[in-house]
């Protein structure tokens, strides 16, 4: 069955979304995912692929340093009229570098009367190319005189089958063992490590690696290195990647499974990378 969000990004792969999202049901989680992987969609440096997950922008979404993208939440209790009308300034500015600005206003039950009146006003009279959604467990919570302008999306509960997760899917190349396993170790999560991962790999510099290595359980770097794999494999039947560096993250795997620290192992295989990468 194919799911609200799912006409979603159809659409606008189209260039037809809404410009007024809804997003409710689910888990607050589960929506945020959605919302960074249309904003990645509508971004995308890669015109084959849209949403491809590697190209900068698409890198910049996922770890939340994209500056067109931006993500309202409560400061303190409730969402403030000052927070809307802040958000109102940005999206009204010329864009830095995105074709499309996208904003997310996440608990959006908390916003204030005064909060409700201001984004009613960007409701009305959206800037041009930017992408507003709403996200809220209960969407009936939301004023009317907002629902009627925005497009209704629901998120179905997906507790009690995380195996089929869409996000670890991906991850897992399509290897629904490998997913169920990832939905464990948290999809989201391991989307992120991988992101950061690859982000330092792309800029070449393995001082970034650091941080990430000593703050990964052992669990999350196993996860992280059999998506990196998974993605690898694709990347090489695509032509995109080549086999050596599918080599070295299955030796780093291998170090695992002998009992070499994760964090070493990680350190160790990107050393290798970075060395076994064309100079530019
Ligand atoms: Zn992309």
């Amino acid at each position: 069955m194919l799911r609200q969000f799912d006409l979603v990004l159809k659409a606008a792969l189209r260039g037809r979304a809404a410009h007024f999202l809804i997003l409710h049901g689910g888990g607050a989680d589960a929506r945020r995912e959605a919302f960074l992987r249309l904003a990645a969609l509508l971004n995308c440096e890669n015109e084959t692929d849209p949403g491809c997950g590697h190209c900068l922008s698409c890198r910049k979404i996922r770890n939340n340093n994209h500056p067109d993208v931006y993500i309202v939440e409560p400061a303190g209790k409730s969402i403030g009229v000052e927070q809307i009308l802040d958000l109102q300034t940005k999206l009204y500015r010329a864009r830095y570098e995105g074709k499309y600005r996208a904003a997310l206003i996440d608990k959006a039950d908390k916003m204030t009367a005064e909060a409700n009146n201001a984004l009613l006003r960007l409701a009305e009279e959206p800037p041009p190319a930017t992408e507003l959604a709403l996200s809220l467990d209960n969407g009936e919570a939301v004023i009317p005189t907002l629902r009627s302008r925005a497009q209704m999306v629901f998120f179905p509960d997906d507790a009690g089958d995380p195996g089929t997760g869409g996000e670890a899917l991906a991850l897992a190349g399509g290897d629904a063992a490998l997913a169920q396993e990832i939905s464990l170790g948290g999809a989201e999560r391991v989307g992120q490590l991988l992101a950061r991962y690859e982000e330092a790999l792309a800029a070449g510099d393995f001082l970034r690696v650091l941080p990430l290595a000593a703050e990964m359980k052992a669990e999350e770097t196993r996860l992280l290195l059999l998506a990196l794999a998974a993605r690898l494999r694709a990347e090489i039947a695509a032509g995109r990647a080549r086999p050596e560096k599918l080599v070295l993250v299955k030796k780093a795997l291998a170090d695992l499974r002998y009992n070499v620290s994760p964090r070493l192992a990680l350190e160790v295989l990107t050393l290798r990378i970075l060395a076994a990468a064309p100079k530019k």
